[in-house]
């Protein structure tokens, strides 16, 4: 998820500015608002800290603490977990301040032009789809053993271990609802057992995580999986390499206990690094910064789901591919190479760890083959979170093979949403692709939790089944009791064995069930899930409110306060939803031809 600020850039700023300046940087980093804050301080920020890393990250540290922008605590984590990277790669850093900068802000300070940041894939030499039979893309039902399988998507779980029932839900840290919060008096701002409802910074526990899969366990019916990452939680306390790890090893053995009989096919997230958001490219120097070793555990934990043959590509550069079927094959892309907060990228950003040119590569022999191909990964292109030139780069090569790709699934966003792109930027009324975001599973700035199962006929979707526990359900039995227990409980559970405390608890807080949220085929009467109906869908918000306020329900994932509204999404609402729904290059080149 975009998640909390940059961490480091809060420190890097202080130095240089005033609290007002400061807060200008910030700000924008944030909120994408203010670009001048952040242009204007960059260059003399990044000269400080060439000069003297390790003083100038000390000097930022004491800053952080006297404008209280953070607590002390998180000023201090954040010191913890990032200034080693950051003095390791300001040291490699070769490229000009000003080139540096435009790249840093993702072309918000004027567009980078050095082919350390400005590049393109070469596709010239490749065949386009277009220019094929037709015949070679149609498939028949006797070349699919199963022509329809159910394709689970589980995706950014983000579970906290330090998750505490009763911990205040508003806090001014980046992380709320755990032990290091104090507890909430107010129900509303209360961390109920199954997570908290109201879209704040709250991830959630493990036995939500858990309960979610005896749901998928028991109730549907799975021809496989895919699991696109952000595995830990977005948390600064305490936060360290062992912990990172311990949450990939817990979930994926929660997982393979209750959906064993299905192969599950992994991206790796933004978070699941330590520290998270930070993953060097192959070719740039590391040292203990390495996520070597992370992938190399990675592949001992997920290896039986995979095939035998990607163990070196993943162990270089945390990317894959897999058939799942006869005719159908997956591309699993590790977006954190197209992450705008993956500083490591100003250190060179032409296609790291040479994953695009891969996946032209493992396209042409898809092609070849007559396989349709499904992309996965975690930061969708199209989005904010993702890197401009990377992103022309990835839609180009969609674009080229659209009739091989025919399905692309991603993540991050928090939110329920589709982003489409138009090939030919200047017809605003012809997509050539769409890119699912599938919802998350926490709470943490979205709504209820989700998980879906794309229904899929001959290797293309036909229905969408979007899956969640309704919170307000789940904590209800909870809230009848709470204020004649909850003191006790706390106490009782102190000096409770692992094991008696999840009996306990399982008496405490019930056992929810997980509902169908809606399905798109009925819920929007979308007949056919290609990139034409979803811009029809999209337009028809201009006519049909009813379909704006349910799409955008769907959107913050029932989030309980959006649900209470009659009309959630208004004018402006509407406009920031098509915007963040086209990518961004549709936009940027719709702008130059105005
Ligand atoms: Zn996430
Ligand atoms: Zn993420």
């Amino acid at each position: 998820m975009r998640a909390a600020a940059p961490a480091v850039i809060l420190f890097l700023v202080l130095v240089t500015a005033q609290a007002a300046n400061y807060r200008r940087f910030v700000d924008y980093m944030i909120r994408g608002t203010d670009v001048e804050g952040f242009c204007e301080q960059c260059e003399s920020v990044l000269q400080l800290l060439k000069n003297d890393p390790q003083g100038t990250l000390d000097s930022a540290l004491n800053a952080c603490k006297q404008t209280q922008y953070f607590t002390p605590r998180i000023c201090d984590e954040e010191h913890r977990m990032y200034a080693g990277s950051v003095v390791q790669i300001i040291e490699q850093l070769n490229t000009s301040f000003d080139q540096a900068c435009k790249f840093l802000s993702n072309g918000a300070c004027g567009a980078p032009d050095i082919d350390a940041y400005k590049w393109t894939v070469h596709l010239d030499s490749i065949q386009d789809d277009a220019t094929f039979h037709p015949q070679h893309f149609r498939h028949l039902e006797q070349e699919w053993k199963n022509t329809h399988l159910s394709m689970l998507h589980i995706t950014d779980t983000h579970f906290d271990e330090d998750y505490e029932v009763g911990a205040a839900a508003d806090c001014n840290e980046p992380i709320c609802c755990t032990k290091y919060q104090p507890q909430a008096t107010d129900p509303e701002n209360f961390a109920a057992p199954w997570g908290y409802p109201f879209g704040k910074a709250c991830n959630v526990p493990f036995r939500t995580v858990e309960n979610m899969l005896q749901d998928i366990d028991r109730s549907r019916h799975v021809s496989f999986g895919i699991w696109t990452g952000d595995i830990s939680p977005h948390a600064y306390i305490n936060m360290t390499d062992e912990r990172a790890r311990r949450d990939i090893q817990e979930t994926t053995a929660v997982i393979k206990r209750y959906l064993g009989q299905a192969k599950i096919y992994p991206a790796i997230g933004n978070h699941d690094a330590f520290p998270g958001r930070l993953f060097p490219q192959p070719g740039v120097n590391a040292a203990e910064y390495s996520v070597k070793p992370l992938y190399e555990e990675m592949w001992n934990l997920w290896y039986e789901w995979l095939p035998a043959d990607q163990e070196r590509i993943f162990k270089y550069g945390g990317y894959y591919t897999a058939k799942v079927h006869d005719r159908l094959r997956i591309i699993a892309l590790n977006t954190n190479f197209c992450y705008t907060y993956n500083w490591w990228l100003v250190l060179g950003a032409n296609d790291p760890a040479r994953q695009l040119q891969w996946m032209i590569t493992t396209l042409e022999e898809a092609r070849r083959y007559r396989e349709r191909v499904f992309i996965i990964g975690h930061i969708p292109p199209g989005s904010s979170a993702c890197n401009s030139y990377w992103e022309e780069a990835y839609f180009k090569i969609v674009t080229k093979f659209q009739h091989t790709i025919t399905g692309q699934f991603f993540a991050h966003m928090h939110t329920d949403e589709v982003i489409l792109d138009y090939s030919d930027p200047m017809d605003k009324e012809k997509p050539t692709s769409v890119l699912y975001v599938t919802p998350a599973v926490t709470t943490s700035w979205s709504g209820m939790p989700e998980y879906r199962i794309y229904q899929t006929e001959l290797g293309e979707v036909v229905d969408i089944e979007t899956y969640f526990l309704n919170l307000t359900t789940a904590n209800a039995g909870y809230f009848k009791i709470r204020e004649s227990v909850h003191e006790k409980v706390r106490e009782d559970f102190k000096d409770m064995s692992p094991f008696r405390r999840r009996a306990m608890e399982k008496v405490l807080y019930g056992v929810p069930h997980w509902e169908l949220g809606y399905s798109a085929r009925k819920s929007y009467g979308l007949k056919k899930f290609d990139a034409a109906h979803w811009h029809q869908l999209i337009k028809a918000f201009d006519t049909d409110d009813n379909l704006l306020q349910t799409f955008y329900k769907h959107y913050r994932q029932f989030r309980e306060n959006v649900v209470r509204l009659e009309k959630p999404c208004d004018e402006a609402c509407k406009k920031k939803l098509i915007a963040n729904m086209t990518s961004k290059r549709s936009t940027r080149a719709r702008e130059l031809q105005r």
